[in-house]
C-alpha cells in the first residue's frame, strides 16, 4: 500500500527502480508482456545519462556488453566526409557514451533490479488500463496482458507511468489527444554482424532525408570472426507508414533504392543493408508537448510523458534523467503530491525543449545544411560549402539543449 506502483519495465520504468530501491523507496514494477525479453534494436547513452547510470553502479556491466562510441562522423551521400568530432570520454567527459542494444541495457537493468530488490518487485503479464486515486493512494487497474479477461487492482502510494510511447494512463488523461504524430520520415532499422567500420566505435551519419539518411554504428564488441554487431538505420521521407508496431518486419526493396550506389571507401552501404540479420520497420514519430503530466499522484515519465523522435540520441537519456529527477522529489518531499509536482517542475519544460528541437535542429541537421547549400551536389572541399566554426556551433548548440554540454555535467 505504501509502495510506489510503476507501469511498465522499460528503460524508464526500471530505472526508476534501481534510483527508487537505492534511496530505500519501496516500489514495484508492472509490465504488460508475460517475459521481458532483449527486443529493440540499437540505441545510444549519452553523458549524462550514463553519469547516472555509473551512479547506480551500473558502468562496469554496460561496458561489458556494449560499445564505447568515440567519434561522431557526418556524411553526404556522396561519400564525402563533412564533420567528425569526438565522443564521450574521447572528446574529454568524465563519462562514456555507449552504444548498446536496447535489449542488453534492458537486461542489465532488469538483472540489476531484480538482484538489489528481489525478483517478486517485477510482475510481468500486468497490463495496465487505468488508474485511479483518493486522498490516501491509488488503485491501478491491470489486464493479464493487453487483451486480457482477468482484472486485478493493485493498491499504492502514487502510480508512475512509464508505459511508453502508446502509454494507456497518458491516454486517461489526454483521451483527445490522437495517435503519436508522424514527421512524414520512416525507419527502416536492423543489424548486421560487419567487420569495424572507421574507428570501429564510430556513429556515422550520411545523407538526407529526402533522398535517404543512413544512421550507423556498432552495438556489440567483435566476437572471434572479427566482426562487430553493427546498427543501421536508414530514414527517408515517405508520405505514409503501414503500421507503428516495435516489431514489424521490413522489407529490403522498399528502402534500399536511395542507397544502391552507396559504395564508399569506408563501406559498401548496399552489401552492409543486404547483409542484415532482420529489417524492422518503424514511423519516425513523436507527439506535441503536454501541458502537464502531473495529476495528484499519478504521473508520466519516459516515452509515456515526452515521446521524441530518434535525431538527438536522447529518448533513453531523458527518461533515465527523470528517473533520477522523481526519485530525488521522492525523497526530499515527504508529501506525494508535492512531490510529483516538483517532479514536473523540473523536468517539462526540460524536455518539451528537446521535442521540439529534435524536430527542426538535432545534431544531423549537419547534414541538411550541406543538403542546401550544396544543391545535392557533391563538394571539392567542405570549407566551401561550410565553415568549421559552423559546424561545431550546430552540434554545440544541441549538446546546451538537450544538457550534456560538458560545463552542465561537472556542475
Ligand atoms: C519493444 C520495444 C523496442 C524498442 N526498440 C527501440 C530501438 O530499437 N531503438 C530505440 O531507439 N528505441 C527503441 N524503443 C524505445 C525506447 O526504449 C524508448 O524510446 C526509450 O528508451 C524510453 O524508454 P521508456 O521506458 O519510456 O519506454 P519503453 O522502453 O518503450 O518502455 C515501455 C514499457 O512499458 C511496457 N508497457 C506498455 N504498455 C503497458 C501497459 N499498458 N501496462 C504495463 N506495461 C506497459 C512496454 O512493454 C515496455 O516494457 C523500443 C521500445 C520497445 C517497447
Amino acid at each position: 500500500m505504501d509502495e510506489v506502483i510503476i507501469i511498465g519495465a522499460g528503460i524508464g520504468g526500471l530505472t526508476l527502480g534501481l534510483t527508487l530501491q537505492k534511496s530505500g523507496i519501496p516500489c514495484r514494477v508492472y509490465e504488460s508482456v508475460p517475459e521481458v525479453r532483449a527486443i529493440g534494436v540499437g540505441i545510444n547513452l549519452l553523458p549524462h545519462a550514463t553519469k547516472e547510470l555509473a551512479a547506480l553502479g551500473l558502468e562496469a556491466a554496460l561496458a561489458k556488453v556494449a560499445i564505447e562510441t568515440r567519434d561522431a562522423t557526418f556524411f553526404n551521400r556522396f561519400g564525402q566526409l563533412i564533420y567528425q568530432e569526438p565522443l564521450g570520454r574521447a572528446a574529454g567527459y568524465d563519462h562514456p557514451q555507449f552504444s548498446i542494444h536496447r535489449g542488453d541495457l534492458q537486461m542489465v537493468l532488469l538483472d540489476a533490479f531484480r538482484d538489489r530488490a528481489g525478483a517478486d518487485r517485477v510482475i510481468v503479464n500486468h497490463h495496465c488500463l487505468g488508474v485511479e486515486q483518493d486522498s490516501a493512494g491509488v488503485t491501478v487497474t491491470f489486464s493479464d496482458g493487453p487483451g486480457g479477461k482477468e482484472r486485478f487492482t493493485v493498491r499504492g502510494r502514487v502510480a508512475i507511468a512509464c508505459d511508453g510511447i502508446n502509454s494507456a494512463v497518458r491516454k486517461q488523461f489526454f483521451p483527445d489527444e490522437g495517435e503519436p504524430r508522424y514527421s512524414g520520415v520512416n525507419m527502416w532499422r536492423g543489424v548486421t554482424r560487419w567487420k569495424p567500420i572507421l574507428s570501429g566505435a564510430s556513429m556515422v551519419r550520411a545523407g538526407w532525408l529526402s533522398h535517404g539518411k543512413m544512421v550507423i554504428y556498432p552495438i556489440r564488441e567483435a566476437s572471434a570472426d572479427g566482426l562487430q554487431l553493427i546498427n543501421w538505420v536508414a530514414e527517408i521521407e515517405t508520405p505514409n507508414y503501414r503500421k507503428r508496431d516495435w516489431n514489424r518486419a521490413g522489407s529490403l526493396d522498399d528502402f534500399i533504392g536511395p542507397f544502391s550506389d552507396w559504395h564508399f571507401d569506408w563501406l559498401d552501404v548496399p552489401a552492409f543493408i543486404r547483409a542484415a540479420d532482420s529489417v524492422l520497420e518503424f514511423p519516425m514519430v513523436d507527439q506535441d508537448p503536454l501541458p502537464r503530466w502531473t495529476f495528484g499522484r499519478i504521473t508520466l515519465l519516459g516515452d509515456a510523458a515526452h515521446p521524441m523522435v530518434p535525431r538527438g540520441s536522447n529518448g533513453a537519456g531523458q527518461a533515465i534523467l527523470d528517473a533520477k529527477a522523481l526519485t530525488s522529489a521522492l525523497s526530499g518531499i515527504a508529501d506525494p503530491v508535492a512531490a510529483l509536482a516538483a517532479y514536473e517542475q523540473q523536468r517539462l519544460e526540460a524536455t518539451t525543449r528537446i521535442v521540439l528541437t529534435n524536430r527542426t535542429n538535432p545534431p544531423d541537421a549537419i547534414l541538411r545544411e550541406v543538403f542546401q547549400r550544396t544543391h545535392d551536389r557533391p563538394f571539392k572541399t567542405i570549407d566551401d560549402v561550410i565553415s568549421r566554426d559552423e559546424l561545431v556551433a550546430l552540434s554545440d548548440g544541441y549538446k546546451r539543449i538537450a544538457g550534456y554540454s560538458k560545463d552542465a555535467l561537472r556542475q
